[in-house]
């Protein structure tokens, strides 16, 4: 970390807006001050000049590339955050017909309200509420519809720190993978959609990136849908419809770049998971100290790992001593409290082995 010292920088747990690579950060800096030299910078041009149409095209390539995916899918660069698109999926896709959605968390739950919103019929086809989401249910209790017009999933509970590791196969499935997009492979090829909020892994937020499939896109109906919400539109515009986050994007583009330097998502993959077994180990060493709110080991989240702690006096002194270590943004969401430390791509390994290392030492002192 030592060139985060410098700059006395922290390990920050935020869940979102969260921790950047500190290259990519300093990399768009330099952008945004002057863009290859050239006098201006990349938030002072033209969307439509060719500094600007480099970048979308470049991150274009790169996402695909990152993600194996060829001519089948469109990249998309849409805005109003991943909340907009609980509302616009629907809008978009449902077709007049109902749509399937796995209530397994926070987000999950407020996707399903989303398409309730817009008029469309949301069938829950399982829900782990009665339990505050300390699991994903099993996908041999979802009652699928089979004329529902397609599968809405989050694979990453943000809030409740369950994730799904293999992902179900449906004609069309949609995934809100915003809280861990890009920190591990995703079987994109056989998705109709997916979707995230960047402000987790990939950049800042306001930001969506998805990626849909072309013919999944051709069933969007001609009329009815403000051109702005349409996907299909937006995929010809190149995401260009109005003038588009254009900085945003830009930071996205470096860490395309960086996550290439990384060795790519396979290797995010393995980092990830390391970075993760390293809490996850504190918390099952500690002997009922800490215990996570997930209950089935194997669905707990490589990148939020919510824990308590035995009182919630406790939990505040645990989140003060440890800022006092420059770890911070460790709060628990309001309605699932205790701990959460979201470890992002951009956490280095060092910062999980600092919180495992005081976990340890504040078990042993507070007992
Ligand atoms: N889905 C998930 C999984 C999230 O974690 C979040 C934000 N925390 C959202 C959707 C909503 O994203 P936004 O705030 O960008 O609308």
């Amino acid at each position: 970390m030592s060139s985060n010292d410098s700059l006395n920088r922290v390990f920050n747990f935020s869940a979102g807006p969260a921790m950047l690579p500190l290259e990519v950060l300093e990399a768009s800096a330099r952008a945004l001050i002057d863009f290859q030299g050239k006098g201006f910078g990349i938030a002072e041009c033209s969307h439509r000049g060719k500094e600007f149409d480099g970048v979308i095209d470049e991150a274009i390539v790169r996402c695909k590339a990152l993600l194996g995916v060829g001519d089948t899918h469109e990249v998309l660069f849409l805005q109003g955050g991943a909340s907009q698109l609980f509302n616009t999926i629907p809008m978009n896709f449902a077709n007049g017909k109902s749509a399937d959605y796995l209530v397994s968390g926070e987000w999950s739950k407020k996707a399903a309200g989303g398409a309730k919103e817009v008029g469309t019929t949301a069938n829950i086809v399982a829900s782990s509420e009665a339990t505050n989401f300390d699991h994903h249910p099993e996908a041999s209790s979802w009652k699928l519809n089979p004329d529902a017009a397609y599968f809405h999933i989050c694979s990453n509970e943000t809030v409740h720190g369950n994730r799904i590791v293999d992902l179900p196969t449906h004609p069309n499935l949609i995934v809100d993978a915003s809280s861990e997009f890009m920190s591990r492979p995703h079987p994109v090829n056989s998705m109709a959609l997916i979707y995230g909020g960047a402000q987790k892994n990939l950049g800042p937020s306001g930001l969506v990136l998805a990626m849909a499939r072309k013919d999944f896109l051709a069933t969007i109906p001609e009329k009815g849908i403000p051109k702005i919400f349409n996907f299909k539109a937006q995929a010809e515009a190149k995401s260009m419809i109005n003038t588009p986050p254009t900085f945003s994007i830009y930071i996205l583009l470096e860490t395309f770049r960086w996550l290439e330097r990384q060795g790519g998502l396979a290797k995010m993959e393995q980092i990830n998971a390391a970075k993760a077994k390293l809490i996850y180990d504190a918390i099952d060493g500690s002997g009922g100290y800490y215990s996570s709110t997930v209950k089935i080991a194997s669905q707990r989240s490589h990148m939020n790992v919510t824990y308590r702690l035995p009182s919630e006096e406790k939990t505040d002194e645990f989140i003060k001593q440890a800022a006092k270590q420059k770890m911070v943004a460790l709060k628990g969401y309001r309605t699932v409290g205790g701990i959460r430390a979201s470890i992002y791509n951009a956490m280095p390994i060092e910062g999980c082995q600092a919180l495992a290392s005081f976990m340890k030492d504040f078990a042993a002192k507070n007992g």
